[in-house]
């Protein structure tokens, strides 16, 4: 395993580190009911996926 020869500054270490933010998460809309829903997973309102239901969800 390689060993750091030198120490690396404080300011070396933090602009390293200044990717290191989350991004935020997306979020797509469905196209049946128009809720929020996470790409490439079936919506959780109506239970449809790529324009089909794939689940029974539940009429509340
Ligand atoms: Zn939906």
């Amino acid at each position: 395993m390689a060993v750091p020869r030198n120490r690396s500054s404080n300011a070396r270490k933090n602009s390293r580190r200044a990717h290191h933010a989350k991004k935020p998460t997306t979020v797509g809309k469905c196209s049946n009911c128009g809720g929020s829903r996470l790409p490439h997973k079936l919506c959780m309102h109506c239970g449809h996926y790529s324009g089909r239901a794939v689940i029974n969800a539940k009429a509340e």
